[in-house]
This record gives C-alpha cells, sequence and structure tokens, in this order.
C-alpha cells in the first residue's frame, strides 16, 4: 500500500491540473479568485489527498489534524473563545473517527468524498474548491486499490 508521501504526490499532480483547469475557466468568464479562496487552497491541497486515512489511528494526516486541533484550542482559549468549543469538537471528532472507524472503510468511499468535498466546499464558500478537495481525496481512494 503507498504510503503518505506517495498519496500526497499523486494527488497533488490531480490537484494542480484540476486547478489549472478550473482557473482557466473562471479567468474565461473574468471571475478573480477571492483572497478566502488563496487563504484556503494550500491547506486544501495538501490535506486532500492524505484525508481518507484519518480513520487510522497512527496515520500522518491524524496526527497533523489532532495537533492542528490542539493548536487552535490553545489559540482560541487565549483569543477568540468562542471557537473554542468548536476546535474541542474537531478533536473529538478526529480521535472517534482514527480509533472506532474500520480502516478502508467508509473514510475511503465514495460518499466520504461527497461529504467531505461538500463541506470543503461551504466551509471555504467557494465551489472551486470542494472541486479540487473532491479530486483530491479520490486520487487517494484510487491508487489504496
Ligand atoms: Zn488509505
Amino acid at each position: 500500500m503507498p504510503d503518505w508521501k506517495t498519496h500526497l504526490k499523486v494527488g497533488l499532480v490531480f490537484e494542480i491540473i484540476t486547478l489549472i483547469i478550473i482557473s482557466g475557466v473562471l479567468l474565461y468568464i473574468k471571475k478573480i479568485p477571492t483572497v478566502t479562496e488563496l487563504f484556503y487552497i494550500i491547506p486544501i491541497l495538501v490535506v486532500s489527498p492524505l484525508i481518507p486515512d484519518i480513520d487510522h489511528p497512527t496515520s500522518k494526516i491524524t496526527d497533523v489534524l489532532l495537533l492542528c486541533g490542539l493548536v487552535g484550542l490553545w489559540i482560541a482559549y487565549f483569543f477568540m473563545q468562542n471557537l473554542s468549543m468548536f476546535f474541542m469538537v474537531f478533536i473529538t471528532a478526529v480521535f472517534i473517527i482514527s480509533r472506532f472507524i474500520p480502516h478502508r472503510g467508509f473514510t475511503h468511499s465514495i460518499w466520504f468524498i461527497m461529504i467531505y468535498s461538500i463541506g470543503v466546499g461551504l466551509l471555504t464558500t467557494s465551489p472551486s474548491i470542494g472541486i479540487v478537495g473532491l479530486v483530491g481525496a479520490a486520487s487517494h481512494i484510487h491508487i489504496d486499490k
């Protein structure tokens, strides 16, 4: 089975091709990317090819997401108390998924990819980034089999 570096490399190739196509279409219809889209694109490019392995307790993406959740919780505790609950729910969800969902089960299905990409599109308020997330996560499942 491919390791996380292979998933990331393959995912980035497909995502960047998708991004180039989407950028061409957006430039053709004269839509300029928003600051929000530019802010979110790098994390989505990196996370999406790895996100299906969130169901493994020792995967790289599980470690990274738990670390990001803890750092986010620490920052929220001091500066943005209203986000503390979000980070607590995030950390709990990542922990439960990584420990109790069987590996290569639901998170390696088309349903998870659909939910993930719709969530990314809604969170970033950008359907383009949702499509890039979909391609990245789909590349993971494609080379995992
Ligand atoms: Zn996998």
